[in-house]
């Protein structure tokens, strides 16, 4: 199975994509935390959090693919077993999980982590003092979340608004992509959010481009919702936000607009033979990630640290809608 170019938003090195799973060296906590997930509170009415995590598969580790009793089965029930001997080396977990990309052709991409307080107790006081530097010299620390990758698909660096000085220093061009780097996010201030997010929507055809922020809107407020319910503790997690930036695949949902594609995908046209499992593919997505520094704390009540973000990041919203 040929291994894909990885689109990362952000990130350590050595992800690795294959169609429909992606591949990432990882603490054992965050499999926990996702072993956890899988046995939260099914009782509630509203959405748990496990909807908005990518689905995870298994765990890798040398010679061994372990399944999680209870896992949801690969979508597309791709055999990963042919990663064992490949990919594997021995440092750290493995974990297997739905690639958020697939069925995209050119997705683009923006990670936002979350959160004033970006470590728990457990790290190191040097670790500790360094990241409680980033978050107070960054909007981490006044709005509760900042920019940590973004990419975007077939944009050209001169068309972008010059957010600040030397913006275009951070700002990268390989095979049609313009990458990023964390330092941009971290230049931003609370009044040049909102521009930069404009520049991230920029790669959205105009006649859609408001639909799809209406859309990533009204999905925060459910994530919202949601994280009321959720007893968990996350510490650096990141909303991932993804749009299809392919104006290809944007004509062909002209035609449906009853049954919003943006939300499930268009529909199935099994007249076609060439109906590519792609197209099937919603349009837009936003999801939750990085679980590295996440625990569930059952009678402990919500994550003030991360529901203080999501709610400065629906103002930010109601902001660029008005
Ligand atoms: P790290 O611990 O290295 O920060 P993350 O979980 O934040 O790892 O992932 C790093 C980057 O990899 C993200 O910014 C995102 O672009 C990409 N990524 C993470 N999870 C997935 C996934 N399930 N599918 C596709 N891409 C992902
Ligand atoms: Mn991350």
């Amino acid at each position: 199975m040929p291994l894909e170019s990885v689109i990362q938003a952000a990130g350590h090195d050595g992800c690795e994509v294959s169609g429909a799973v992606f591949i990432k060296s990882t603490t054992e906590q965050e499999v926990q935390f996702y072993r956890d997930a899988l046995v939260g509170d099914s009782q509630l009415d509203g959405t748990i959090l496990l909807h908005w995590m990518p689905v995870m598969m298994g765990t890798l580790t040398p010679g061994n693919l372990h399944g999680i009793e209870g896992a949801e089965k690969p979508v597309l029930g791709l055999d990963v077993t042919d990663h064992i001997n490949s990919s594997v080396s021995n440092e750290k977990v493995k974990i297997v999980l739905q690639n958020l990309y697939h069925g995209f052709s050119h997705p683009s991409i923006l990670d936002i982590k979350l959160g004033k307080v970006l470590t728990d107790n457990t790290v190191t006081p040097e670790k500790a003092h360094r990241l409680a530097k980033v978050s107070s010299t960054t909007t981490s620390g006044s709005l509760g979340f900042r920019i940590c990758g973004m990419k975007l698909w077939g944009k050209d660096v001169e068309e972008l608004p010059q957010i600040y000085p030397n913006m275009k220093d951070h700002i990268t061009n390989d095979n049609d992509y313009l990458s990023f780097d964390k330092f941009f996010g971290r230049s931003l201030t609370d009044s040049t959010m909102e521009q930069a997010m404009h520049v991230f929507f920029s790669a959205i055809p105009a006649k859609h481009r408001l639909k799809v922020i209406n859309r990533f809107h009204q999905r925060l407020q459910l994530l919202y919702n949601c994280l009321l319910d959720a007893e968990v503790r996350i510490f650096s997690g990141s909303l991932l936000f993804i749009y299809e930036s392919d104006p290809h695949r944007w004509t062909l949902v002209e035609n449906y607009d009853e049954a919003d594609p943006l939300l499930y995908g268009l529909p199935d046209d099994s007249d076609e033979e060439d109906t590519s499992e792609q197209n099937d593919a919603p349009l837009s997505k936003l999801n939750m990630i990085d679980f590295a520094h996440a625990t569930h704390t059952k009678g402990k009540g919500y994550d003030e640290n991360i529901v203080d973000a999501v709610e400065n990041l629906i103002d930010l919203f109601d902001r660029i809608l008005q």
